[in-house]
């Protein structure tokens, strides 16, 4: 899907939902990621749809 990537600061059209930033109120906002950044930077990429907070994301295998 079209969306930003946080990590290089561009518009790209393969955005990974990667990470959640926890808000003070309501659900997380979701934190989008290109292909390219997300096997630079080795991110895991998460399902919007049961995103868990950030803590419970920062597992390393
Ligand atoms: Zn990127």
């Amino acid at each position: 899907m079209t969306g930003w990537c946080s990590w290089h600061r561009g518009e790209v059209a393969d955005a990974i939902a990667v990470r959640v930033i926890e808000q003070t109120s309501g659900p997380g906002r979701p934190v989008y990621a290109c292909r390219a950044c997300c096997r630079y930077h080795r991110l895991t990429p998460i399902r919007t749809a049961d995103a868990a907070p950030a803590g419970q994301l920062q597992r390393r295998t």
